[in-house]
């Protein structure tokens, strides 16, 4: 099927790696024009001139709070209107807690939940206003389950998952539909801080994931028919024991 997202606007954090940049490319191959969002100006640029005129690069250090609460106008000034804001961007920590780095915590948290609240909190007006819009965030199967080898990254996807039941119900009165994916390990560079043993097994007993397989679920999520939302979708490989 193609056309799905014909005249649609969608944004996307942390579009210029792994699932960010896979799910551009799903909805672009939809109709949809697209806003990639990220802080690695060099590959954002290189990509966009790659995926066509329907992509334009959006540089945001998402760490900047005052950069995220303005991105509205930049997003509309490059694509006039948005349709579908995507909040993915995130960054991974596992091990021991007591081996952790809190400093590190800090800058995870406040990727993993204070710039994808706030940047959500930017573009509401307007969605608001237009009385329509999917907001999805990239959560994990870590939102749901306890992952035990990385509790501080399992903390910040449980405060995803509390703020997407949260806000799905205070937005569904003004048409908005909010809802979460939650994949499993996936093949990208977030998992560049496994350690090497772990990702060999996985590897090895295929549960790992694809970003493309990711992209297809959120676009299932954002091609529902108005009116029916899809709150949380767990994609996850069959042998992943959680
Ligand atoms: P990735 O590392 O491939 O991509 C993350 C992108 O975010 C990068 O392009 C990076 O430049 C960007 N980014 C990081 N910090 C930024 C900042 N301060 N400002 C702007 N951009 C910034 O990671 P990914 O695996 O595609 O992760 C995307 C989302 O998927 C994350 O929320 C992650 O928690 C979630 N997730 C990933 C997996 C997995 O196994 N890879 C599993 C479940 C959920």
């Amino acid at each position: 099927m193609t056309g799905r997202l014909n005249g649609k606007v969608a944004a996307i954090t942390g579009a210029a790696s792994g699932i960010g940049l896979e799910c551009a490319r799903a909805m672009l191959a939809e109709g949809a024009r697209v806003v990639l969002i990220d802080r690695a100006e060099e590959r954002l640029n290189a990509l966009c001139a790659e995926l066509g005129p329907n992509a334009r690069p959006l540089v945001v250090d998402l760490l900047d709070g005052a950069q995220v609460s303005g991105m509205l106008p930049r997003i509309l000034g490059l694509a006039g209107q948005l349709d579908i804001f995507h909040a993915n961007a995130g960054a991974y920590i596992g091990g021991p807690v007591q081996d952790g780095n809190p400093d590190a915590w800090d800058r995870m948290l406040n990727l993993n939940i204070n710039a994808a609240f706030r940047s959500i909190h930017a573009v509401l007006p307007h969605m608001i206003e237009r009385k329509t819009g999917d907001i999805v965030m990239t959560s994990s199967i870590a939102g749901v389950v306890p992952v035990v080898w990385e509790p501080i990254y399992t903390a910040s996807k449980f405060a995803v998952q509390a703020f997407v039941h949260t806000i799905r119900r205070q937005l569904a009165p003004h048409g908005l539909r909010v809802g979460a994916v939650l994949p499993g390990p996936v093949v990208t560079a977030l998992l560049d801080d496994w350690p090497k043993a772990k990702m060999e097994e996985a590897l090895a007993n295929g549960s790992l994931m694809q970003p493309v397989e990711v992209a297809e679920a959120v676009l299932f999520m954002v091609t529902r028919r108005p009116g029916v939302v899809v709150r949380d979708l767990v994609i996850l490989p069959n042998s992943v024991d959680l």
